[in-house]
């Protein structure tokens, strides 16, 4: 047989090209086309419908960037249109180029009532010409086009561009209107379309020398011949008979079973705004929806509340529909969360929020519990993930992101994940290695490839539809489900919904191996920084909620005042948008950017406001300073989570010498140098000198910072090979001399930048403070300032969300070695037996922790802050200008004092004039049992909610004291829903509640009130 494959499969790529693509419609009528260009923001749908309309014609350049063009298309169709086997459609081409769908021009199809009908983007054109058709016959949709432009840059994602702000995008259109037809979809040659191109992509992954791939070769091949290519219309039909003996071969017995859910990820915000992502909502489930009913198997699986709660505030009509079918099932809301959360960054109480205000959304608006964590995309996943999770009802962990690691690759794609606590999630990563999938033979054959649980268990999930900018699932794709459901070559692949994934692969696999400790992302690194603003104000922001609830608690509990619970719960909502996979990453365009800081402003401004109220309330009227202590430790004999008055204490010195400056106290003795350098720093309560010999501390480093690949995103291995070293400085000089607290100023210049460091010393404190003022106009630099210490660590411990973890402080193993630059919380600890050293921070997140052996045989432990980066994609001015941050070095520490030096620099005391002092709200007695938050009930019932957690990594017990009569006490889920079975609660006395907590355990507790 003299079979040429490679020249077979060319005929039938130019065959599909040049005969069938062509054939898809038969008859088009071009509609009447009108257009309102908008003229600013985006406007409701009555707005547009009465504004004045132009006829537009087609092939008109249309749309300034990020602008809106409403065009109303009219027309009527003719006689017998959409009969003879075709269906009658309305096909609107709005100038697409080649970009993926979401990264350019889209639409929204609305009936001439305003309600939603359907999404347009480039790869789903097409209208049911039925649901545009009105009684009289007339045709008649209004189109709001959105001409966002491609930030992209063609899918490059590197070129910086001013696209990403409308202030320096420019006015010039950017599409070309191509057309607006009645038309008639040949359903036969569609059908045949999709035969080819479902067997096209089996042929591409069949071995070479199997019996099967040569006879869907010879299948294809007959089927051109099938085919009268001057009549494609008429013998489309025999073209699919010829391949219809292939198709129906089922699959093997041992095939691989994907579950395909219906997806679209869609970013709250990354290269378009929050508001462009409402509409992307909108265009994208009036796509599901409508597919839906064509296609009864289908169950779309959406994330994120905010986006709900988008559509159901724009567009409530779809928002009904979309209740309709999370009734049934198939629009099944998924991860629980209030979006898509980076979990990195975000503290304690704001990831145990994202949890706490998703389901409430879903509860009360929709009446279901998502019972996944649904993170395809997140940079990385703290090892407090599986814990909270758990803690919120959830049973199961997806995501997919790991499989972008550059160096190693994780070893399971089905197991069980347990966090720093013990606490276990059954974890599936899809091994197909996208939340994009189109369905094809590619796709289905390398989920099976990888697939690393082969032999022990037979299942994947996939998602499947367009994805990032959003556009979901379409016809072709499930077309493709149809033709492999059980198809010889093929993995098996079934519609279904995440929860039956779940269920049936735990079923099949009771006894998955574990992955212990965090899910870290070998990428990406340099999203724990970019954009330091937007950090400072999630940090900032997070603090303050925590103050604003507590002091309204109290305001609530003492003395009767209104608690704000609308106002905490939308500036809640705020805040936990911000911390989007794209937002506090610091990898959306400067328009986003811009707007998180404006908004952390606004959020910041009234919660300060409402702080000051409670505090009002509390302190009552009067003179006396009275200075209220947020934090769960008490500072200066004022009590935690109480007031009092504050001694601050004497006994700081500052003193000039021939070296430098000299501060100092009775705990500390810091030598800083004619370069503003810390030459030493003397723990004197051990005698030790702290700073490894003949380094010196407080050093900012700055590095060339060029990424390989993704620049807001990456802070690549290369970057250590080149350091400058900012050790010239315009002045160095002592400022502010009080016996409380002593302090030198440092001004330094490089290249376009300015930095002023005052690092001070406080009465009774083991703090060396360091506050920055930078004026930063670097391009493409990273700024690191470092601790070189005389500390033989093994490991650093660094903050996360209710704990901290271990990291080694070596290279090892490529496991080690990937992990360069990591993300930490409040603080980082290293140390040796008996000693060690912490260094707190008030709004950095990026740290690196190294050693080196000294000559003399000592090692240096060098603990590196990431303060400041300027990418220039996706914002070509991304953290261009003012920044102000904290940091502080405090010796002598263990990890408790590390806790508490966090909490320090994170909640300053606040004085106010008062009548005095007010009892705390509780009282904790025991150490180890941190106070994450107080706060009364979502439920408005008054109850007083408290949140702990055992911050040392060891067992406690404490007795916990309300100062207000209480009926009862319950251990709670986050949720505040009562356990069944209390895990810490050991003595429910309502006015002495005793915890017992295992190594970093979250526990909430409930106080019914008398
Ligand atoms: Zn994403």
């Amino acid at each position: 047989m003299h079979l040429n494959p490679a020249l077979v499969e060319m005929r039938v790529e130019r065959f599909v090209r040049e005969r069938l693509e062509p054939a898809t419609y038969r008859r088009r009528v071009p509609l009447e086309v009108a257009a309102w260009v908008a003229p600013g923001e985006p406007v409701p749908f009555a707005e547009a419908a009465a504004a004045a309309y132009e006829p537009f014609a087609v092939g008109t350049a249309w749309g300034r960037p990020w602008g809106t063009t409403w065009f109303r298309l009219t027309g009527r169709a003719p006689e017998g249109f959409g009969g003879d086997g075709t269906r009658a459609e309305v096909v609107v081409d709005l100038g697409y180029s080649d970009v993926q769908p979401g990264f350019q021009a889209e639409a929204t199809a609305y009936r001439p009532d305003g309600t939603v009908l359907k999404g347009l983007h480039p790869r789903n054109r097409y209208l049911p010409l039925a649901a545009v058709t009105g009684p009289d016959g007339a045709v008649e949709v209004l189109l709001e086009a959105s001409s966002n432009p491609d930030v992209s840059g063609d899918g490059v994602f590197a070129t910086p561009t001013r696209l990403g702000d409308p202030a320096t995008a420019g006015t010039d259109p950017l599409y070309r209107f191509a057309g607006a037809d009645l038309a008639e979809l040949d359903v036969q040659v569609w059908e045949l379309q999709q035969d080819v191109w479902t067997l096209r992509g089996l042929l591409a992954q069949l071995p070479e020398a199997s019996t099967r791939r040569a006879e869907v070769l010879r299948a294809l091949d007959d089927a051109v011949d099938a085919v009268d290519p001057w009549d494609v219309a008429g013998t489309a039909s025999a073209g699919r008979a010829a391949l219809a003996g292939v198709l129906a071969q089922p699959a093997s017995a041992s095939a691989h079973r994907v579950t395909a859910v219906g997806h679209a990820h869609i970013d709250s915000a990354w290269l378009w705004p929050t508001r462009e992502t409402a509409r992307k909502c909108a265009r994208t489930f009036s796509n599901v929806l409508a597919l839906m009913d064509e296609d009864p198997d289908l169950v779309f699986a959406c994330s994120s509340a905010q986006q709900y709660a988008w559509v159901r505030d724009a567009q409530p009509d779809l928002f009904e529909r979309i209740k309709k079918r999370v009734a049934e099932g198939r629009f099944v809301p998924v991860g629980g969360m209030w979006v898509e959360s980076d979990t990195n960054m975000p503290g304690g109480e704001a990831l145990a929020r994202q949890f706490v205000v998703g389901k409430r959304f879903f509860a009360e608006e929709l009446g279901v519990e998502p019972l996944d964590v649904w993170l395809p995309d997140s940079f990385g996943y703290t090892a407090a993930l599986p814990q909270i999770a758990v803690a919120a009802g959830a049973r199961w962990f997806l995501t997919q992101k790991p499989s972008w690691n550059e160096v190693n690759r994780m070893p399971h794609h089905t197991f069980a994940w347990e966090g720093v606590d013990g606490t276990r999630i059954f974890t599936h990563f899809p091994p197909a290695d996208t939340y994009n999938s189109d369905l094809g033979g590619e796709d289905l054959a390398r989920a099976e490839r990888q697939f690393a649980e082969k032999g022990r268990a037979r299942r994947s999930l996939l998602p499947f539809g367009y994805g990032d900018g959003g556009g979901g699932p379409t016809r072709e794709m499930l077309a493709a489900a149809a033709r492999t459901r059980s198809l010889e070559g093929s993995p098996v692949v079934e519609l279904a919904g995440p929860h039956d994934f779940f269920r049936q692969a735990q079923a099949e696999y009771p006894d998955p191996p574990v992955w212990s400790g965090e899910i870290y992302l070998e990428f990406h690194r340099g999203t724990y920084t970019s954009q330091a603003r937007t950090k400072r104000g999630n940090r900032r922001s997070e603090h303050l909620l925590r103050e604003a609830e507590l002091w309204a608690a109290a305001a609530a509990v003492q003395r009767g005042a209104d608690y704000p619970h609308e106002a905490l719960e939308r500036l809640w909502r705020v805040v936990l948008l911000q911390q989007f996979h794209d937002i506090l990453p610091g990898s959306s365009i400067a328009w986003v950017h811009r707007e998180a800081e404006a908004r952390y402003a606004e959020v910041a401004a009234e919660l300060e406001e409402l702080i000051g109220a409670s505090l009002g309330v509390l302190a009552g009227d009067g003179e006396e300073a009275v200075a209220f202590n947020a934090s769960p430790f008490a500072r200066q004999d004022v009590a935690a989570l109480g007031s009092g008055f504050p001694r601050p204490g004497a006994g700081a010195r500052a003193s000039a010498s021939a070296g430098g400056f000299v501060l100092e106290n009775e705990r500390v003795r810091v030598v800083v140098d004619r370069d503003g350098l810390m030459s030493s720093v003397l723990d004197l309560a051990a005698g030790r000198e702290v700073l490894a010999p003949g380094a010196r501390g407080a050093l900012l480093q700055l590095h060339r910072d060029t990424p390989t690949q993704w620049d807001a995103w990456d802070v690549d291995e290369h970057y250590r090979r080149h350091t400058t070293d900012l050790t010239a400085a315009e002045s160095v000089e002592l400022v502010e001399e009080s016996a409380e607290r002593v302090a030198v100023r440092v001004v330094r210049r490089f290249g376009d930048s300015r930095v002023e460091q005052v690092l001070s010393v406080a009465a009774g404190s083991a703090a060396v403070e360091l506050s920055f003022d930078v004026d930063w106009h670097e391009r493409q630099k990273l700024l690191k300032l470092a601790f070189p210490l005389d500390v033989h660590a093994d490991r650093a411990a660094s903050e996360i969300q209710f704990g901290h973890v271990l990291r080694p402080t070596h290279a090892n193993t490529s496991w080690d070695a990937a992990r360069f630059e990591t993300c930490a919380h409040r603080w980082v600890h290293v140390g040796e037996n008996g000693y060690g050293v912490a260094v707190a921070n008030d709004s950095t997140y990026g740290h690196d922790t190294g050693r080196t052996t000294r000559p003399d045989g000592g090692t240096t432990t060098t603990v590196r802050l990431s303060l400041l980066r300027a990418p220039l994609f996706p914002d070509p001015d991304a953290d261009q200008g003012r920044h102000v941050l904290r940091t502080s070095l405090l010796v002598g520490a263990g990890i408790p004092d590390a806790v508490r030096e966090g909490y320090r620099l994170n909640l300053p005391l606040r004085e106010v004039r008062g009548a005095g002092p007010v009892e705390p709200l509780l009282a904790v007695e025991g150490d180890g049992v941190v106070v994450e938050a107080v706060k009364l009930a979502e439920d408005r019932s008054g109850d007083v909610v408290v949140r702990f957690y055992e911050a040392h990594g060891g067992r406690a017990r404490a007795t916990v004291r309300p100062s207000f009569p209480a009926a009862s006490v319950t251990e709670t889920d986050l949720l505040e829903r009562d356990v069944e079975q209390p895990r810490a609660l050991r003595e429910a006395r309502p006015d002495a509640a005793v915890l017992e907590l295992r190594p970093f355990q979250i526990t909430t507790l409930r106080w019914r009130r008398a």
